[in-house]
């Protein structure tokens, strides 16, 4: 398929963080950055060479300062759906870790009621649907999370639609976040969990155990074929994020990119942005990306929607007009 023809098709993105997707545009407006927005822009991308993951949430450091007020955080996310709505993306779950927002005039309860406004605001604006993951960070104390899931819980279904783990996962492991699942599993918290994007098959294992109706990347799952029948049979969704899969070496260039063995294996597959500024692309980019490099067809851009309706968060009512948006050929 060409570029115009996928450019055309409704697109659904289920893994987009809302630090890694800000514009330079908005990055430099937003802290009055006095630099020219391509120096912006080199300063938010990762770099050509990108050696790790390590290095890739470096560039995270600048658009988490731009997230600091409810303004901010609400125009933010327009910024970001304005920019999907252009390329005919119908539904997009952006992600942030409220807690780097938290400061002595933002509460979590102000975090949430401003991204939840900029959701309302897009669909009004730009005609797009869209819900928030709230993302618990590796790094940080198990009771900093505990607090922030429990901050979450009165806003689920209500424009907060999941509960992520993001950071670095070399250094820290699924198996320290037990705990925090069995909480979200209490609460009724449905929860995705990024695994396997750096070649842990065990996390993935242990993010099945823990009752994930996701996984962010899951590339690491190929190298285990019982783990893919128990994910298949679980109908485990994973959210692949091609770009940004190569930029943090989770797949290397001489490795077959496993979309297309997921795919056959009847697994439920999906394709998505990740970081649309840190890693320079879009959903149209990425899915031009897995047509040229793995020869994907027309048919199966439309299965990898259908597996981004089923395994999306979204209520039925939403989930159903998302299955009419799309003529099926
Ligand atoms: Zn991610």
């Amino acid at each position: 398929m060409d570029y115009s023809a996928i450019s055309n098709l409704p697109k659904i993105d289920l893994h987009c963080h809302i630090d890694g997707s800000l514009s330079p545009f908005f990055v430099k407006e937003t802290l009055h950055l006095k630099d020219h927005p391509d120096v912006v822009a080199q300063c938010l991308r990762a770099p050509e060479d990108c050696q790790s993951l390590t290095e890739y949430l470096k560039c995270f450091d600048l658009p988490i300062k731009c997230l600091q007020t409810a303004d901010a955080i609400t125009d933010g996310i327009l910024n970001i759906l304005e920019a999907c709505a252009n390329e005919n993306i119908v539904y997009v779950e952006l992600r942030f870790a409220p807690t780097f927002s938290l400061n002595a005039n933002l509460s979590y309860r102000d975090i949430f009621e401003s991204a939840i406004k900029g959701c309302k605001l897009g669909r009004v604006r730009y005609g797009i649907e869209s819900n928030i993951i709230a993302c618990a960070m590796r790094h940080l104390p198990i009771e900093t999370n505990m607090a922030m899931l429990h901050a979450m819980a009165d806003y689920v279904n209500y424009g907060i639609c999941a509960l992520d783990l993001a950071g670095d996962e070399n250094l820290f492991a699924n198996i320290q976040f037990a705990d925090l699942f069995k909480e979200a599993k209490r609460f009724g918290i449905p929860f995705t969990i990024h695994s396997g994007e750096c070649g842990s098959v065990e996390n993935v294992r242990l993010a099945l155990e823990f009752g994930a109706r996701r996984v962010g990347h899951g590339i690491a799952l190929f190298k285990d074929a019982a783990l893919m029948e128990a994910c298949k049979s679980n109908r485990l969704g994973l959210e692949l994020c091609p770009t940004s899969n190569y930029q943090t070496h989770a797949i290397t260039h001489d490795t077959v990119y496993p979309l297309r063995a997921f795919l056959d294996y009847g697994l439920l597959a999906t394709v998505n942005t990740d970081n649309r500024t840190v890693s320079n692309t879009t959903m149209t980019k990425e899915l031009m990306l897995v047509c040229d490099s793995l020869e994907i067809m027309e048919k199966e851009i439309s299965t990898l929607y259908r597996n981004s309706v089923e395994i999306s968060f979204a209520d039925d009512t939403i989930k159903h007009r998302l299955l009419e948006a799309y003529s099926w050929k």
